[in-house]
């Protein structure tokens, strides 16, 4: 068992019983991953999400079907329910529905307006979702006693940070997008209903996250299928600039093990805690691809972080987290994935075929 170092706080008591996990934002890229593994262990779950147009909402709908062929597949002694809610979290008569029907003990909340770049074209929506949204939930949960409100935060709160390995403790008043104030906010938030309610609350910075069914607004998604087409990308800056790249299954072990085990008032990096280079980023992408990068070079955008890189240590002490895919297996795999959901055979396939079909020489 985990013994925290005496710096840390101890957790509260575990919950008993079965639980019933309220997911928000449970038919996108995380919280579809999460409601997998959530079913697949037992739990119910009930997914609120909006399938709002910030890309495709046929890819969430896809993602739910796939959330309701895991719930039928658990099937047995415990078989676990899904329940799935198209509205918003803003909608306070629809939320309170929602906990008023269901017994829920825990909240795990991934609903948000995710993206620097939007929230600084439109900051009202993102204080509507990220805020309004996340208190209409935490008073919720404080009226209904829930036993866990774990809830996602970012890196992006590390915003003018000057340190090479973001840590929990570090000063992160200085956000420089009004995404990473609303992350912010949402911190400063659960602390409250912690301090007021003995709400249990756990923040969680996610620290660039790729898998498969990723979201097509961001980098890997976006370099992999522009690169697979042979359509030109735009990199931002020399190429120099790092991020902390993590792969879903690792995000996901970290959310589960949140959930688990609460405590008082927490925030918890998730990352992998390396970085890797938009230069070694793209080459990567390049190799699985078995394509070349056709690339124009643009200045740094506002409100960009040079580098990101989570220290992991408060993770690995507290919860038992340690990321376990390394950057380029988690290419391989999500170049793996989208290959076979657009129909292309991969490079070693190809490559057999050509093999097989070479005459043989005389
Ligand atoms: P995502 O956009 O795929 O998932 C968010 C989901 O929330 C979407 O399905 C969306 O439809 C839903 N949603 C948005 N507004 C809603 C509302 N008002 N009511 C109900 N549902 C709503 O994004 P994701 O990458 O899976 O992100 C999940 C969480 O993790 C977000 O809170 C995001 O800010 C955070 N995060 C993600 C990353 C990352 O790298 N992907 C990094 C840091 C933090």
């Amino acid at each position: 068992s985990l013994t925290p170092p005496p710096c840390y706080s101890a957790p509260v008591a575990p919950h008993v019983g079965k639980k019933v996990v309220l997911l928000t934002g449970g038919a996108g890229f995380i919280g579809s991953h999460t409601a997998q593994a959530l079913l697949r262990r037992g739990d119910d779950v009930v997914v609120i999400d909006d399938f709002n147009d910030y890309y495709d909402p046929a890819i969430k709908r896809s993602n739910v079907e796939l959330l309701k062929a895991q719930a039928a597949m658990s099937g047995g002694m415990n078989a676990p329910e899904l329940t799935v809610y198209a509205g918003s979290i803003t909608d306070t008569k629809l939320m309170a529905s929602i906990f008023a029907d269901h017994a829920v003990s825990h909240v795990c909340h991934l609903a948000a307006r995710a993206g620097v770049r939007p929230s600084i074209d439109d900051p009202l929506l993102y204080v509507d979702t990220n805020i309004t949204g996340t208190t209409v939930l935490l008073e919720l949960a404080r009226k209904h006693g829930v036993a866990n409100f774990v809830y996602a935060s970012s890196s992006s709160v590390y915003g003018g940070s000057k340190s090479a390995y973001f840590s929990e403790d570090e000063d992160v008043s200085n956000p420089v997008s009004q995404y990473a104030a609303t992350k912010k906010t949402c911190e400063l938030l659960a602390h409250t209903y912690s301090h007021l309610y003995q709400l249990p609350t756990t923040g969680l910075r996610f620290f660039t996250v790729f898998g498969e069914r990723g979201r097509p607004d961001m980098a890997p998604l976006m370099f992999i299928n522009k690169i697979s087409k042979g359509e030109g990308i735009r990199q931002f800056g020399d190429g120099s600039s790092s991020r902390d790249y993590t792969y879903v299954s690792d995000i996901v072990d970290g959310v589960v093990r949140s959930l688990d085990r609460a405590y008082k008032n927490e925030v918890f990096n998730l990352g992998k805690g390396s970085g890797t280079s938009l230069i070694d980023f793209i080459g990567t992408v390049e190799k699985y691809t078995g394509k070349k990068a056709n690339k124009t070079i643009l200045p740094d955008q506002p409100g960009d972080v040079p580098y990101t890189c989570a220290s992991t240590d408060k993770a690995r002490a507290l919860l038992g987290y340690s990321a376990t895919v390394s950057f380029d297996e988690g290419i391989r795999k999500t170049v793996a994935w989208y290959n076979d959901a657009n129909g292309i055979s991969s490079m070693n396939e190809l490559n057999t075929k050509v093999k097989v079909e070479r005459p043989a020489r005389k």
